[in-house]
C-alpha cells in the first residue's frame, strides 16, 4: 500500500491532478468518496457556460466527461472509498492503510446546511436537491441572499412553485441574477426559518430552499494549517505540512469554477512531477 502520490476527492480538481500526473509518468491512486467522479458538477443538471471552449454541456455531462478522461487514461481510482483520516503522509481507507510520499487534499467544498436537515422538502444547496422537490403550485421559501438564492427562486418560479426568497442582509446576489426575477418577493430583515413548523416568521411554507453557501470538507485528521476554514496553500500548493498539497475549492485559491479548480489540479500535479521525476 506504498504509492508517490495519494489523490483525495474525485471533482475537477482532482481528475485534472490525477490526469496530469499519469501522462507525467507519475504513479498516484485517486480516491473519491461517491459512486462517481466529478464532484459538485455531478449535482448540477444546468447547462455550465462557463468553461472557455466547452458548449452545450450540462454540469453532470462535465462530471461524466471528467470521469471518462480518467476511465480512457486507465487511472488508478477507487469509488466509494473515503478517505478516513489523514496522519503526515499516511491515509486511512475501509481498503487498509495507504504510505504516500505525497498526498493531495482535493476534497472541495459542501452547501452549508446551518442545522437544517435535507428532506423531501428541504433541500440544501443548488442543483439536483433543488430540482428533486415538488414547487408546483406551492410555497416556497429560499433563504439566503446570495447569486445561488435568486438563481434558484427563478428556477422554482419557473417551475410554477410560489417563491419567497428570505435574506437577512441586503441581497449581495449580483444585480442581473436579481433583476430575473424581480417580481419575486424578497423580504430583508431578520427571519425564523422552523424546519419542524416549515415556518418562516411563523409564515406557512410547503417547501425550504437552504442558499447559505459552502464550507471547505476537511479530511479527518488534517492538521495544516486553516485561513477562514479552508486549506491555506502556496502558490504551489504545498500546505504547511511536509509532502502534503491541497487544491480547488478546499483551498479557497482562487474564484470557485471548474476551470480554476482544474488549473490548481494541473499546478499541483506539475509540482508534485518535478519533485518526484524533476520533469
Ligand atoms: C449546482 C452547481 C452548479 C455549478 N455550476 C457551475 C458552472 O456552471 N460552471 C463552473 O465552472 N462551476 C460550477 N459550479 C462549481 C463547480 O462545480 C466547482 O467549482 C468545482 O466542482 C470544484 O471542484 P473541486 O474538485 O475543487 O471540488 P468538488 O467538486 O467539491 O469535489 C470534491 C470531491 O471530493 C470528494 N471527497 C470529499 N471528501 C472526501 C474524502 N474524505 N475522501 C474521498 N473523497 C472525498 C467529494 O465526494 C467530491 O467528489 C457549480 C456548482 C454547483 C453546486
Amino acid at each position: 500500500m506504498n504509492r508517490d502520490v495519494v489523490i483525495i476527492g474525485g471533482g475537477p480538481a482532482g481528475v485534472a491532478c490525477a490526469i496530469w500526473l499519469k501522462k507525467l509518468g507519475v504513479d498516484c491512486l485517486l480516491l473519491e468518496a461517491s459512486g462517481r467522479l466529478g464532484g459538485l458538477q455531478t449535482r448540477s443538471p444546468y447547462e455550465n457556460l462557463w468553461i472557455p471552449g466547452v458548449q452545450g454541456k450540462t454540469g453532470q455531462a462535465v462530471a461524466a466527461s471528467l470521469e471518462a478522461h480518467a476511465r480512457a487514461l486507465d487511472i488508478d481510482m477507487r469509488m466509494n472509498s473515503p478517505a478516513l483520516s489523514v496522519d503526515g503522509l499516511r491515509v486511512a481507507t475501509a481498503e487498509g492503510v495507504f504510505d504516500a510520499r505525497f498526498i493531495v487534499i482535493a476534497t472541495g467544498s459542501r452547501p452549508r446546511a446551518a442545522g437544517f436537515k435535507a428532506a423531501q422538502v428541504v433541500a440544501i444547496g443548488p442543483g439536483e436537491p433543488m430540482e428533486a422537490l415538488d414547487v408546483s403550485g406551492r410555497r416556497v421559501a429560499i433563504l439566503g441572499g446570495g447569486d445561488n438564492a435568486f438563481d434558484q427562486a427563478r428556477f422554482v418560479r419557473d417551475r410554477g412553485g410560489q417563491v419567497t426568497v428570505f435574506s437577512r442582509t441586503p441581497p449581495r446576489a449580483q444585480a442581473g441574477l436579481r433583476a430575473l426575477v424581480s417580481d419575486v418577493p424578497v423580504v430583508v430583515g431578520p427571519y425564523e426559518a422552523d424546519q419542524a413548523a416549515m415556518t418562516v416568521n411563523d409564515r406557512p411554507f410547503d417547501a425550504f430552499g437552504v442558499m447559505f453557501g459552502f464550507e471547505a470538507v476537511i479530511p479527518a485528521g488534517l492538521s495544516s494549517k486553516l485561513e477562514n476554514g479552508y486549506v491555506a496553500v502556496d502558490r504551489e500548493g504545498r500546505t504547511s505540512l511536509p509532502g502534503v498539497y491541497a487544491c480547488g475549492e478546499v483551498t479557497d485559491f482562487w474564484h470557485p469554477c471548474v476551470t480554476t479548480a482544474t488549473a490548481h489540479g494541473i499546478q499541483v500535479a506539475k509540482q508534485i512531477s518535478l519533485r518526484l521525476i524533476g520533469s
